[in-house]
């Protein structure tokens, strides 16, 4: 797997989860599969950037606070002693599975991970996030299904290698699904290579509003 993935991905973001990634409202666990998935589709980086500049527009109409008198010398401290540099956009596939968003959180790739079985030959890792919604790495062995199962929230699923297929299509490497309490589906891994997701769930019955919710400080309605 050495050729560039951003034309391959074909299931993006809403609108709705970019707007909110860029106005800093969602629970950690969704701010990382979104920060995961911009890191591998330009696509929705150039979305989410069109967002963070209405936020920068709005900031520019607020009505200015006044800051502590050290704050420019203190932040400029800041920069000259450096903090982690961002990785250069889109990672380059291939030579990590997990995108650096997640690798903060294993500390390291792959192999760092400690995978707990859940049956069928199904692997997961859940991954320290704060919050009510939950973050997890699932191991899909080939040939595979995952058990048939609703929704109660949102949830949304990042593939990082390998690929599966449910009602909704085929998900490979960098599509993210999104389900609701509307879909059923029973993911089957594809033939070939294990699949490896990121999945996260919000808290059980709180996805009526959540979209919404999320959305409202950026829109301001
Ligand atoms: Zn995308």
């Amino acid at each position: 797997m050495t050729k560039p993935m951003n034309n391959d991905i074909t299931h993006h973001l809403s609108p709705q989860l970019l707007m909110a990634y860029s106005a800093g409202t969602l629970p950690e666990a969704f701010d990382l599969i979104v920060a995961s998935h911009l890191s591998l589709c330009d696509q929705c980086r150039a979305e989410a950037e069109s967002y963070d500049a209405v936020g920068g527009a709005l900031l520019e109409d607020e009505p200015t606070a006044e800051m502590a008198e050290d704050s420019l010398a203190a932040t400029l401290r800041m920069i000259r002693m450096g903090g982690e540099p961002d990785e250069p956009a889109p990672a380059r596939p291939g030579t990590h599975v997990l995108p650096r968003p997640i690798r903060d959180y294993v500390g390291g790739d792959l192999d760092a991970v400690r995978w707990q079985n859940v049956g069928r030959g199904v692997r997961q890792a859940l991954l320290p996030v704060n919050g009510d919604a939950r973050a997890r790495l699932l191991h899909i062995p080939a040939g595979t299904a995952v058990p048939d199962h609703g929704h109660q929230g949102l949830e949304l699923t990042l593939v990082l290698r390998g690929a599966f297929s449910d009602t909704d299509g085929r998900f490979g490497p960098g599509d993210v699904e999104i389900a609701d309490q509307e879909i059923e589906h029973t993911p089957v891994a594809e033939e070939g290579e294990d699949c490896i997701c990121l999945a996260v769930t919000d808290a059980p019955l709180r996805f009526s509003g959540l979209m919404p919710r999320l959305a409202q400080p950026f829109l301001k309605i």
